[in-house]
């Protein structure tokens, strides 16, 4: 691949963490200039720009080197690194950036007797996160079938096509409104800066290295 000599961040075009993350690019000393299609938006002062792309895109773009970094939750990066397939080069995670919180959970139903990981034996649990919940039973050496859909996991129970859920939880409304009890935590989650593990020996890992620097005292002042 033709190598680069900008920068290039891949973001949320648009979602939950869409203003956070444009928020603390600002903060750091970046600017952009937003093109028609929005979908790249070119840096003004320093030679970076943005993707603005679904965030489960994201660790994709980074592990082809379409990207140089990218702001993404840590459920989306580690699911990627449990699910990316083989040629998916390994991703770092270079910061935590304190927003976009939430937590990947196991729920069940009110009326489904649950104590502990064992409760789940020969049950089908519905989720958006395969590989991150294949992982956490096979460390609970539990034999459960893990249905796979693409959204709406928390009406699964109701429709019949799941006993559990293991979805992602902020405040628990979306369970109490759907009579669901959180029973496991899998994962604290958070908005991430992801990367490479190897950063690249150009202009790039210097300007890298400068933005790593900037976040860091950005995030400082925050806490
Ligand atoms: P996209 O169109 O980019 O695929 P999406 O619907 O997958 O959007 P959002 O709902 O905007 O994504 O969530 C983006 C990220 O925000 C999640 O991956 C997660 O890290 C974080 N997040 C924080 N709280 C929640 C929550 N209550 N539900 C879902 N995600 C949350
Ligand atoms: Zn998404």
């Amino acid at each position: 691949m033709k190598t680069r000599d900008r920068l290039r961040i891949a973001m949320q075009k648009s979602g939950r963490l869409t203003e956070p993350a444009l928020d603390l690019l600002t903060r750091c000393g970046l600017t952009f200039r937003q093109s028609r299609d929005k979908l790249f938006c070119f840096g003004e002062g320093e030679p970076v720009d943005l993707l603005l792309v679904r965030d489960d895109d994201i660790p994709g773009l980074i592990a082809q080197g379409v990207c140089d970094l990218g702001i993404v939750g840590r459920n989306v990066l580690n699911e990627f690194q449990l699910t990316g397939g083989v040629d998916a080069a390994p991703l770092h995670e270079w910061r935590p950036l304190g927003f976009g919180r939430c937590r990947l959970s196991i729920a069940v139903p009110h009326d489904m007797a649950y104590e502990r990981a064992s409760d789940l034996g020969g049950q089908r649990v519905a989720t958006s996160y395969p590989g991150l919940l294949g992982d956490w039973l096979r460390t609970q050496g539990v034999d459960t079938q893990v249905v796979t859909l693409a959204g709406s996991v928390e009406i699964a129970p109701k429709l019949g096509t799941a006993d559990a859920i293991c979805d992602l939880v902020q405040s628990g409304g979306t369970l109490v409104a759907n009579q669901l009890r959180e029973v496991e935590v899998l994962l604290e989650s958070e908005a991430v800066l992801a990367g490479p593990q190897t950063l690249p020996a150009d202009e790039r890992g210097d300007m890298i290295e400068l933005l790593l620097k900037r976040l860091d005292g950005v995030i400082q002042v925050r806490e």
